[in-house]
């Protein structure tokens, strides 16, 4: 494992290449990540142990690939030991909750770009945007691995069963500071409570300042969580 405080800003993503897919590395040079971002660096390792994380970092940090790339790696070592006729090879095991369809296109563009060397084995799926037809389709005839979604387009695709995450691995909640104040208080407590999660899986929580909402979500999403402060200027 690597420690959190050995990587500091000269690190490479080189320092993480016994935790991380080559071809995850290889997406990351191409992207122009030469270096970790301080919440990158903090995260990866911890993510990677299984952990739930709280992380408060400032806009512009990073945050995103901090939950992006252990999310595609989890998915990668747990796609490895399987063949693609297995039963549960093809299974939602993340989904990305967001506070607007615009920040669904940031994470999805983030996604696809980090998945350009596995792109035929991890399936990912916004539901934010898309007519409801075609996300009918994609939801339950590939089952993709992550499903990118705000509170209320979840919860109406769990209700009507077109969304199955039984199988969950990974859950996100980007921009907790946000995400109860665009009125989606009630969609996210019943996708926690409407018995739609297995009782296993591992929550992030992603926002730039601690607020009374990112408390509640906290216990409602968090378990022992490692919790990462980042000052201002730290990065
Ligand atoms: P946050 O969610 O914390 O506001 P983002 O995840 O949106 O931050 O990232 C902000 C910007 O920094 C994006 O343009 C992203 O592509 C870029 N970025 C993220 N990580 C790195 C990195 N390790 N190296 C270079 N640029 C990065
Ligand atoms: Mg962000």
């Amino acid at each position: 494992m690597v420690e959190a405080h050995l990587v500091d800003s000269k690190s490479t993503f080189s320092v993480f290449s016994h935790l991380l897919d080559a071809r995850i590395l290889r997406s990351l040079a191409d992207m122009g990540f030469a270096r970790p971002t301080l919440v990158q660096a903090k995260a990866l390792p911890i993510a990677l142990e299984g952990r739930d994380i709280l992380a408060r970092a400032r806009t512009g940090s990073g945050k995103t690939a901090a939950y992006c790339i252990p999310i595609v790696q989890k998915i990668l070592s747990a796609k490895s030991s399987l063949s693609a006729s297995d039963e549960g090879y093809q299974v939602t095991r993340a989904i990305i909750l967001v506070p607007t369809r615009e920040l669904s296109e940031q994470v999805t563009t983030c996604l696809h770009s980090l998945l350009t060397y596995c792109e035929k084995e991890i399936i990912v799926v916004n539901s934010a945007t898309g007519s409801s037809t075609h996300l009918q389709r994609a939801l339950l005839a590939d089952k993709p691995d992550i499903v990118i979604s705000t509170p209320s387009r979840a919860l109406g695709l769990l209700q009507s069963k077109t969304l199955n995450l039984s199988s969950l691995e990974s859950f996100v909640i980007d921009e907790a500071d946000l995400i109860l104040s665009y009125g989606h208080d009630e969609d996210v407590r019943q996708i926690f409570t409407g018995g739609y999660l297995p009782k296993v899986y591992q929550s992030f929580l992603m926002s730039a300042t601690m607020t009374d909402d990112v408390e509640t979500l906290k216990g409602l999403a968090l378990r022992s969580p490692a919790i990462l402060k980042l000052e201002e200027d730290e990065d």
